[in-house]
C-alpha cells in the first residue's frame, strides 16, 4: 500500500506489516488489543519513506479489552538487531494498535503516548497506524505539531487490493 502525501512524498506500507496486523483485529468480542512497533528506512534521493517491518504482542505486554501497553523489552530487541545487521538503515517509525471499533479514533491515550514518543525521537517524525474493525487508519506525528495529521484512512476490504 502507498500513501501519497500533500507534499508528493510517498509512504509505502509493505504487505508483511499488513497481514500482521490485520490478522489481530479484534472481530470477536473476546479478543484483546494488539500492537506493536513499525521499522522502517527512509529512500536515499527522494525522501520517500518504506515501512517493512513490525513486531506483534509479546509476552510481558499488557493486554486487555480496550487497553494495549508496549512493555516487553523484545520489541524494542527486535528493532536493535534490525538496525544493527543493516548498518543502520532501519529506523523505529512509529506504533500499530488495534482498536474494538469499526473505524479507529486515537483515544486521549494514544495522543499522549505519541506526543511522549514524538519528543523522544530525534528523527521527527512518526506514523502511527490503528487498526478497527472495518477501517485501518494512519496518523503522522511530526516535531512541533501539536496534534497528529491523519493521513489515511482505508478499509480493511482495500488494503490488499
Ligand atoms: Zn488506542
Amino acid at each position: 500500500m502507498v500513501i501519497v502525501e500533500r507534499d508528493n512524498k510517498k509512504i509505502k506500507i509493505c504487505n508483511q506489516i499488513l497481514r500482521t496486523i490485520c490478522k489481530h483485529i479484534q472481530l470477536q468480542s473476546s479478543d484483546s488489543e494488539a500492537g506493536g512497533i513499525i521499522v522502517g528506512r527512509e529512500n536515499r534521493g527522494n525522501n520517500n519513506v518504506v515501512l517493512e517491518y513490525s513486531t506483534e504482542p509479546m509476552k510481558n505486554d499488557v493486554r486487555t479489552r480496550t487497553r494495549y501497553l508496549r512493555k516487553d523489552s523484545g520489541h524494542v530487541e527486535y528493532y536493535k538487531q534490525l538496525y544493527n545487521e543493516n548498518n543502520g538503515i532501519y529506523a523505529y517509525y512509529g506504533e500499530w494498535h488495534t482498536h474494538p471499533e469499526d473505524k479507529p479514533c486515537y483515544s486521549l491515550t494514544d495522543l499522549v503516548n505519541w506526543k511522549k514518543i514524538a519528543r523522544g525521537d530525534p528523527k521527527g517524525i512518526q506514523y502511527h497506524i490503528i487498526a478497527g474493525r472495518k477501517y485501518l487508519t494512519i496518523w503522522k506525528m511530526k516535531k512541533g505539531y501539536l496534534m497528529p495529521d491523519k493521513i489515511c484512512e482505508v478499509k480493511w476490504d482495500e488494503v490488499f487490493l
